[in-house]
């Protein structure tokens, strides 16, 4: 929820891409509207027509783009791109897509995830005299795929190259002079998916895209996998870069949106599920299920059905005035949550309350809720997370960067209750998540919650101890 968003983790992008019979920039528009929960900051959309336009503005993608901008966008082939920053400053120079000129022809690229050998490529890179305009690790993506067009002349050999470069997590949208791509990194992290519109195919972060542009879902894009969008169908070109899964638990837990089917699994099922599961392995005996909207919705949903206790909502949000929660630097995070939200004191006065919410990153926002529905009368308030604690930070583009910043650094499950002056707090298990989720733990990256990562990382333990070149 966008209440609690010093809480939640955050996503950094949301990409789409699309080949059409007709004009596509206002479809991208909307493709991007649908997407603005993976990112607030900046919108951009990049169409070809004898070269490559782009037009990108800084806020929600209807601030940043402007009507007549869009209609003036002519082209048949684009990519879009809404953004939150975990890597490089919130500037206008850091939107996307990103357009460079080659002699090949002009690039665009927009990228959802977060490369971890950025710095180490840049370092090297600099010390051989190029140089890069933006803080981005996008940047360094798009120039070496330049440079080794340049080299190749072979959008699709190049496009392999650079995937055998990168370490991390990536789904991008790219345009190649008139060609339109999409590619998904080898263990896929981030969401990536292939439909059907009226006029052609797309590609985007979440599913949900296709059902606003009355289209169709296809399938979910393969790790490791490049597609090729075209008016009358969908090109794929395997790799042999995947040797596994590893897809963030958090796109169920809390980025993506409920009606978002993420690598075969429905968001909200999969919520609804973690809800029952945790009310099975955390019951409590208490009145009313309150959710924290809307994060907490689904789960809370779940919660009642398992528990059989009465659901209803108890907190009012204040749909509009979340902008100021979104921006990613601290400062401008920390505000008055009773501006957020408003205690229904008819629903919590003399009750024993079970607040859930999807997840606890630093505690302080959930701290002052529980006060909040303490003052409005609640006997108790007992708080339900659906997610196990977050232990470690995310190097795979999910915005938690520290340890110190989580409320189970260093406390016991006991100490973060007395923290959050709930009268009981009770963590979702990793299991109990994975058997939620309903893939193999061996799919999915927990790096967060287990402190072993999928790929290596300076410093971190690796899940399966090998490093990054045996996944190659
Ligand atoms: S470390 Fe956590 S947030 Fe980051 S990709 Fe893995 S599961 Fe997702």
């Amino acid at each position: 929820m966008r209440l609690t968003e010093p809480e939640h983790p955050q996503d950094e992008c949301g990409v789409f891409a699309i080949a059409s019979i007709s004009n596509v920039s206002t479809d991208i528009f909307y493709a991007l509207r649908t997407l603005q929960h993976r990112g607030q900051e900046s919108a951009g959309i990049a169409v070809y027509n004898s070269g490559i336009k782009a037009i990108k503005g800084m806020g929600l993608a209807h601030q940043a783009l402007k009507p007549d901008d869009i209609k003036n966008l002519k082209g048949d082939l684009g990519i879009g791109h809404v953004r939150y920053s975990t890597m490089g400053s919130s500037t206008i120079e850091n939107a996307q897509p990103i357009v460079v000129s080659t002699n090949y022809g002009d690039i665009a690229l927009a990228h959802n995830g977060e490369i971890v050998n950025a710095d180490r490529i840049m370092d090297e890179l600099k010390k051989k005299g190029w140089a890069f305009i933006t803080s981005s690790d996008s940047e360094i993506a798009v120039r070496l795929l330049a440079n080794d067009i340049a080299n190749t002349g072979d959008p699709v050999k190049s496009l392999k190259n650079l995937m055998s470069l990168l370490h991390g997590s990536y789904s991008m949208t790219i345009m190649i002079d008139n060609r339109v791509f999409a590619i998904r990194d080898p263990l896929g992290f981030r969401p990536l998916c292939v439909g059907r519109t009226k006029g052609g195919y797309a590609a985007a972060s979440e599913s949900v895209v296709f059902d606003t542009l009355g289209g169709e879902f296809i399938r979910d894009v393969d790790p490791g996998e490049i597609v090729e969008l075209l008016p009358g169908e969908v090109r794929s070109i395997k790799t042999s870069l995947s040797k596994g899964k590893a897809h963030c638990m958090f796109e169920w837990v809390y980025i993506a949106r409920a009606d978002s089917c993420i690598d075969t699994k429905l968001v909200y099922e999969v919520r609804r599920r973690i809800g029952q599961r945790l009310a099975k392995e955390q019951p409590v005996e208490a009145d009313v299920i309150v959710p924290i909207p809307d994060s907490g919705r689904s789960h809370a949903i779940g919660y009642s059905e398992a528990s059989g206790i009465r659901y209803s909502e108890g907190l009012i949000k204040n749909r509009y005035v979340e902008r100021t929660f979104i921006m990613p630097d601290q400062s401008e995070r920390t505000t008055n949550v009773m501006l957020k939200l408003n205690p229904l004191k008819s629903i919590l006065k003399d009750q024993r309350v079970v607040l859930v919410d999807d997840s606890i990153v630093r505690g302080t926002t959930i701290r002052q809720i529980v006060q909040i529905v303490r003052n409005a009368g609640a006997k108790e308030v007992h708080v339900r997370v659906g997610s196990p604690p977050i232990r470690a930070p995310c190097y795979f583009g999910i915005d938690m960067k520290t340890r110190e910043e989580f409320a189970a650094t260093g406390r016991t499950i006991e100490q973060i209750g007395k923290m959050i002056t709930a009268d009981s707090l009770g963590y979702l298990s990793v299991e109990g998540l994975v058997d939620a989720i309903g893939l193999p733990a061996s799919d999915l990256c927990l790096g967060c919650l287990t402190e072993e990562y999928p790929l290596t990382v300076e410093g971190e333990k690796t899940r399966y101890q090998k490093k990054i070149d045996a996944w190659m």
